[in-house]
């Protein structure tokens, strides 16, 4: 019997292991629009100018150190415009990248970083499944920024939440008190809040949210999630005088 093909897979940044096969194929004309999307964003011309295939974004980039990654390659699929290449790696290797932008040391003047966050946001934007898988693991951080306007608690660096983050996150789980008292902020120490944010900020950043379409890619990528974070902000907004 013939031996079973390996199946690649890889995690992402969120702690979700995705494979070639996790996403659904589409058809041309479909990956074509997509990719018309990538283009028409005002940032594009700006990240992308041809690539000379030096590699010093490779060499410069600390993920393509530890996963099967290559900001050289977006940049040439990009400059190609080979569209069947940029469509799987819009479901799969963008979400290696950390977002460093150390690639910006490109000599060609590209942001292979900056094509990233584009067509994230394209996959985003598009309900792609392989976008919901990897941000699945970024739930509960999601969910503490958009409701509190806070950043991450040190309680929050759990290792099962984390599995991604390797040994550190666990030596910090290990250790959340200590880490509470390193951290300066007083409010730091809390376990449910890094800072206090007031009234008026919140009311501010929810429409901020409402109105530029935050809340509609959430509930692109988790419906459950914005639900939740609804509830909490239509009642701040409800209470500042706002109906959404
Ligand atoms: S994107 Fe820039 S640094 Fe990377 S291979 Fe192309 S020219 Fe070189
Ligand atoms: S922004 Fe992404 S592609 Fe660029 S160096 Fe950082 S991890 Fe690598």
């Amino acid at each position: 019997m013939a031996a079973a093909a390996p199946v690649t897979t890889f995690a992402t940044a969120g702690g979700a292991t995705l494979s070639p096969d996790h996403y659904v194929d589409v058809a041309y004309e479909e990956k074509l629009r997509l990719w018309d999307e990538v283009k028409a964003d005002p940032r594009f011309p700006d990240y992308l100018y041809g690539c000379y295939e030096c590699g010093i974004c490779v060499a410069a980039c600390p993920s393509a150190k530890f996963y099967n990654f290559s900001p050289r390659k977006i940049a040439q699929a990009a400059a190609r415009e080979d569209v069947e290449l940029i469509f799987e790696q819009m479901n799969d290797d963008v979400w290696n990248c950390s977002q460093c932008f150390s690639c910006n040391r490109c000599p060609r003047q590209n942001s292979p970083g900056g094509l990233i966050t584009i067509l994230r946001e394209v996959a985003v934007n598009n309900g792609l499944a392989s976008s919901k898988a990897a941000l699945e693991g970024y739930t509960r951080i999601v969910y503490k920024i958009m409701t509190t306007g806070t950043q991450v608690s040190p309680d929050m660096l759990q290792a099962d939440a984390f599995p991604d983050w390797g040994p550190g996150v666990m030596e910090v789980s290990d250790n959340l008190e200590l880490w509470r008292k390193a951290l300066p902020p007083e409010t730091l120490h809390t376990t449910s809040m890094s800072w206090q944010v007031d009234d008026k900020t919140l009311t501010e950043l929810y429409l901020i949210w409402h109105y530029t379409g935050v809340m509609d890619l959430i509930a692109e990528v988790d419906e459950g999630l914005h639900m939740i974070i609804l509830d909490v902000m239509e009642e701040t907004l409800e209470e500042a005088g706002f109906e959404i």
